[in-house]
């Protein structure tokens, strides 16, 4: 069943359920109001009959002409003595004459129903002093009640289906009137469906309520899946294309050895070198790019107590043995406990360090220090990663963290750098939470300076 069917279904029901009970409780209470103003009225009119007569008179008979003008409408008026025999009846309506007689000490109302019909009533004791010396009884046909309580009930059954009727008409126009965002959406969703095209759902001026704020999150998902999606057609496009360079030497070289290889010696020998390095670098490339690739996803983030004095002397101590450089650690105090994640920072260590042993010659100095980021007022490490060598000129400083951007392509060759260790570090300290930024003079040298929030 559609929405719309059933918000139309509902708030009639619900409609249907609050007229039954308002219908129910004025129909009752319009009875009971009624019927107990006709039995007051009909005492008081028993007790001014009783105040204008004589007891004795009336009780033998004599004031008939009295209770003629007393009777009601459809009535009558019967005198009874003190052992309750009837004395006199007055009645314009035989069909109250089989009502039965009783014997009364007080006055008492009552409403019996005869047939179709209700019957009021009321039985007054007749005293003379001190004595009781008969009763009165006075009964009258209830019907302009019936006829009003029966005008009441068509009142409100056509009021009711009146009301029931225009909740249909209303509800339907009213869902459709609310829904039609809906349908707008459903339409496009259907679109990209069909066109694998990222479109957006036309947002209408002013429209501030939730569906308005639905269809704004949704252009706001598709804008980020439009960006995600371009972003991996380049990624694809840029891998690609870096990975062109190597396999087209190697091709070369490949070539050259099944022209040249097995009769000259040296040729051969050249050729089989310059495979073997490109086909270190493709692999190297490669673990890059993967790399790369898990670092765009958002990853689950192991927080642990980290000593990270420790943690970037061993990395400098490594580094520094199997390439042959001085990196000194330099630490503002002697342990230095983050909890951060241990794997964001050491791969962020090898990048960094291993950059700045790609890029210069003298030494260089890890420098890791506690601080508080006077922006978010986040308390963590900075760790800074200072060498001495060539520099980035200042108009490139932004764009290093691009993938596969590199400042002098050609001179990268033979550094073996593949413009991913930045945007891979980028990336990492991002979803740290942390910050990255560059310092750097050509030819003076450059300090890269990471700041990781304890999480
Ligand atoms: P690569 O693998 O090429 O080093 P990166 O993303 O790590 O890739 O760096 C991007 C570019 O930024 C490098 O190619 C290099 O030109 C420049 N760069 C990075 N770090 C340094 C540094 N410490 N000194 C000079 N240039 C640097």
């Amino acid at each position: 069943m559609s929405i719309q069917k059933k918000i139309v279904l509902l708030t009639t029901l619900w409609l249907i359920g609050i007229l039954l009970a308002v219908n129910v409780t004025v129909y009752f209470a319009f009875l009971r109001i009624t019927t107990q103003n006709e039995k007051d009225l009909f005492m008081n009119r028993v007790h001014t009959l009783l105040e204008k007569a004589d007891p004795a008179d009336l009780i033998s008979g004599k004031s008939t002409e009295l209770l003629q003008s007393y009777l009601p409408d459809q009535g009558m008026i019967r005198l009874l003595d003190k052992e309750g025999k009837v004395v006199q009846t007055v009645q314009n309506d035989s069909d109250l004459l089989p009502l039965k007689t009783e014997t009364i000490k007080h006055s008492e109302t009552e409403v019996y129903y005869r047939g179709e019909s209700a019957v009021l009533l009321v039985r007054v004791p007749i005293h003379s002093g001190s004595d009781t010396i008969g009763s009165i009884e006075m009964a009258e046909k209830l019907d302009p009640l019936e006829d009003n309580i029966r005008i009441l009930i068509s009142i409100l059954a056509l009021s009711s289906l009146g009301a029931i009727g225009l909740s249909l008409i209303g509800g339907v126009y009213l869902s459709r009137w609310i829904l039609r965002p809906i349908s707008g959406m459903v339409r496009t969703m259907e679109q990209i469906e069909k066109s694998l095209a990222f479109h957006r759902i036309p947002l209408s001026e002013g429209s501030k309520d939730e569906l308005g704020a639905l269809a704004a999150t949704f252009n706001r998902m598709i804008d980020r899946l439009e960006g995600n999606f371009v972003r991996q057609q380049q990624f694809v496009s840029d891998a690609s294309h870096e990975l062109k360079t190597p396999l087209t030497i190697i091709e070369g070289y490949a070539n050259m050895l099944r022209r040249w290889g097995l009769k000259d010696e040296a040729k051969g020998k050249e050729a089989v070198e310059s495979i073997h390095s490109e086909a270190v670098r493709m692999k190297q490339m490669t673990q890059q790019l993967l790399d790369l690739a898990s670092s765009e996803q958002e990853r689950f983030l192991k927080v642990e107590n980290v000593e990270l004095v420790t943690v970037c002397e061993q990395t400098a101590r490594l580094l520094s043995k199997t390439h042959r450089r001085e990196i000194e650690v330099i630490s503002s105090s002697e342990e230095i406990t983050a909890e951060v994640d241990a794997s964001t920072v050491n791969q962020l260590l090898l990048i960094l360090l291993d950059n700045a042993i790609k890029y210069s010659k003298d030494k260089i100095e890890l420098n890791v220090s506690e601080k508080t980021d006077p922006v978010s007022g986040k308390h963590g490490v900075e760790i800074r990663v200072k060498d001495y060598g060539i520099g980035i000129p200042q108009e490139e400083l932004s764009r290093v963290f691009e993938r596969f951007y590199r400042v002098d392509s050609s001179r990268h060759r033979k550094t073996g750098g593949t413009g991913l260790g930045l945007a891979i570090a980028k990336n990492m300290i991002r979803h740290h939470g942390g910050t990255i930024d560059l310092a750097s003079e050509v030819n003076a040298g450059t300090e890269v300076i990471v700041f990781i929030p304890s999480l």
